[in-house]
């Protein structure tokens, strides 16, 4: 056709990009450390036991078929994942929720609800949504799609490598009332810095004080601490204060269930009319976008939180995980010291989540790549779970040697 040979040729994914750079690379050294998958001791992409339980059963039962799911997903599912995020004992008859495609599915479709739904300030086309600077890369493009005005909130210092505070309260502050603001529910993406405690609590307050609206994207419920309650503190203390939170909940990298693409939407009403209006708008959103989601992962996820055993073996299984992740970031710490780095790397070690985010510059970055075949963002982000013990010290001398 005529119009096919006007159509440009489109940039590659920055993250995804990478990998294939790292995949076509013939150095037996290499390294990729821009995945945002965990990866096991020996590099292995790692199928969690409990969910090969819960397929193992899946496959015996009689029951399991593949017969399309209702729009709004697995009901049994979504209780359970929505349980997992708010509480045992949360009130799930308020919380308008939803099966979605993993979490970049529930940014979509929340973003897409928050478009259409909450009014705009005086003079403004689209509503404004506030994402941490810096952020995931995907949300800026999901929340544009969404029909929303994108802008930055300041996140990081690079001054002191550590949360910037200060600069969260003045730009919430500064915000047209009524906006939404991104949170990331724990484990900053990429920068591995959270609020404490009393810091959510603040940020609970100004966000009530202003009309906002709390955005949480949880995609480390669990990677964080090891432990999925303690994670949930964030949202579950926005709730606790009465806030009418959004949830985008995924399952990708807690569960190790990344290409099954299983997670939720969710927006925490005032009662359970709220709750229905809300939810057949969630619904009117996705039926166009793909008529009902996946269920494979979602009935793993099922058959998981709804056995005692099962459930038990996976709090274990994430606990490993985090544990690994938590024990590669403290020996790229210790490596970088005793090869000779005389630079302070405490906020590696005080970060959390699958990230070291070191501070290195673009131009550090490339010079790993280029002369090292160790692959990595340009941020000078580093995945924690792509090392181990077989490359660490080689990693770890490769950034002693651009950052000496
Ligand atoms: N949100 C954040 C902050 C992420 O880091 C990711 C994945 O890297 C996602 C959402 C979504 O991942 P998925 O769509 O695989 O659930």
């Amino acid at each position: 056709s005529r119009y096919l040979r006007d159509v440009p040729e489109g940039p590659p994914d920055p993250i995804l990009g990478i990998n294939e750079s790292y995949k076509s690379c013939a150095d037996p050294r290499k390294v990729n450390v821009c995945v945002g998958a965990y990866r096991d001791a020996r590099g292995r992409p790692w199928v969690l036991p409990a969910v090969r339980d819960a397929e193992r059963r899946l496959l015996d039962d009689p029951a399991t078929n593949k017969e399309y799911a209702p729009i709004a997903g697995d009901p049994t599912f979504v209780d359970l994942a929505l349980k997992f995020a708010y509480g045992a004992d949360a009130d799930v008859s308020v919380i308008a929720g939803m099966q979605a495609l993993s979490g970049t599915g529930a940014c979509r479709v929340g973003g897409h609800f928050l478009s259409r739904f909450v009014p705009r300030p005086a003079g403004r086309a689209k509503v404004p949504i506030y994402v941490p600077d810096p952020t995931w890369g995907n949300h800026v493009a999901i929340f544009e799609e969404c029909g929303m005005d994108v802008r930055r909130y300041r996140y990081y210092d690079a001054g002191t490598n550590r949360l910037n505070y200060a600069g969260i309260v003045e730009d919430l502050t500064n915000a047209p009332d009524g906006s939404v603001i991104l949170l990331h529910a724990c484990a900053h993406n990429p920068t591995g810095c959270d609020p404490t405690f009393e810091q959510w609590d603040a940020i609970s307050e100004l966000i009530a004080s202003k009309g906002h609206v709390a955005f949480f994207d949880s995609a480390y419920q669990g990677f964080a601490s090891g432990d999925a309650e303690a994670d949930a503190f964030a949202l579950r203390h926005f709730v606790s204060r009465g806030h009418n939170v959004v949830l985008a909940q995924s399952f990708a990298k807690n569960f190790g269930l990344y290409g099954e693409r299983t997670g939720t939407i969710s927006v925490v009403c005032s009662n359970p009319e709220e709750r229905s209006a809300v939810l057949s708008q969630l619904k009117l959103i996705a039926r166009p976008m793909y008529s009902s989601p996946p269920v494979h992962g979602s009935n793993i996820v099922r058959t998981v939180l709804t056995d005692k055993g099962l459930t038990g073996e996976y709090y274990n299984n994430c606990r490993e995980m985090a544990a690994r992740i938590r024990a590669m970031r403290e020996r790229l710490v210790d490596v970088l010291l005793e090869v000779g780095s005389s630079h302070d790397w405490s906020h590696v070690t005080e970060q959390i989540g699958m990230f070291a985010y070191t501070g290195m510059s673009s131009e550090m970055c490339d010079v790993l790549t280029s002369e090292y075949s160790i692959f990595l963002t340009r941020d000078g982000r580093i995945s924690l779970a792509g090392l181990n013990d077989d490359n660490i010290e080689y990693v770890a001398r490769a950034i002693h040697a651009v950052t000496d």
